[in-house]
């Protein structure tokens, strides 16, 4: 874009695992200066297409582009490169090294890194009181926090966030949401799949409907949230 933080759009992707198809003819944009929610029921193919903008899995048909760049064949560590960072679903935080330590790491994945992007991070996250602690031991919501700023560490343009407010309380929850915002509000593109729907209807500007590996519903949360619950209560009893 011409401000230098080009668009996140998965094309027409469609990801088969052995015989099975966990994404069908899947269209998404993640704009930036926006938060983008990824919704839908257990096993509707959220993650799978978390996987497909991160580079940790290759759709057989479709494309990933960054801006003008088509990143379809681009592993994960070349997108974390050029701009884009992600947390993981499951916590990917270091046990023995200190809570800066892992945020370290993000800034060292990357070549865009800003000076000082480390300790600004640490103060975002509210860690700086806790960067000596070994992470080994601290409460999940801590460890949360340690990966998310790992991921700013290294200043990047585009988010991906899996399920970030898994294991939060509802203060951590409503913490993370200003936070997230802010960051949009700054500029960033922001992508979330998340099972929290009163999260993602605070959180998001848009908000894509996945079931059966298939976009169902896109719109602004007030549009399609309502439909979701609707459809999760059927799946879910
Ligand atoms: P979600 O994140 O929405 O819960 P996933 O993307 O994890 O959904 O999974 C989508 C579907 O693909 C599910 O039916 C799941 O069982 C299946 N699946 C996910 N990963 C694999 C895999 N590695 N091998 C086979 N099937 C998988
Ligand atoms: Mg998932």
């Amino acid at each position: 874009g011409p401000d230098g933080r080009p668009q996140l759009t998965a094309h027409h992707l469609t990801l088969t695992y052995g015989g099975f198809t966990a994404l069908r003819d899947v269209t998404l944009t993640v704009p930036r200066g926006n938060v983008t929610a990824v919704v839908g029921p257990n096993g509707a193919g959220k993650s799978t297409l978390f996987h497909c903008l991160a580079g940790t899995l290759r759709p057989d048909t479709g494309r990933v582009t960054l801006g003008a760049h088509d990143i379809t064949r681009l592993p994960a560590h070349a997108r974390t490169r050029l701009g884009m960072a992600r947390t993981f679903q499951q916590l990917a935080v270091f046990p023995s090294l200190t809570i800066a330590e892992n945020v370290q790491v993000g800034a060292e994945q990357t070549l865009r890194s800003a000076p000082r992007a480390t300790p600004r991070a640490l103060r975002l996250l509210d860690l700086t009181h806790l960067h000596a602690r070994p992470a080994t031991g601290l409460p999940t919501g801590t460890l949360r926090r340690t990966e998310l700023a790992r991921a700013l560490a290294g200043t990047p343009h585009t988010l991906l966030l899996d399920e970030p407010a898994a294991g939060l309380d509802a203060a951590e929850t409503a913490a993370l949401a200003v936070l997230l915002r802010a960051l949009a509000a700054d500029g960033m593109a922001l992508l979330v799949v998340e099972h929290d729907l009163d999260l993602v209807a605070d959180l998001a500007d848009t908000v894509y409907v996945l079931a059966a590996g298939r976009v169902i519903a896109t719109g602004p949360p007030h549009q399609v949230l309502a439909e979701t619950r609707a459809a999760e209560g059927e799946h879910t009893g």
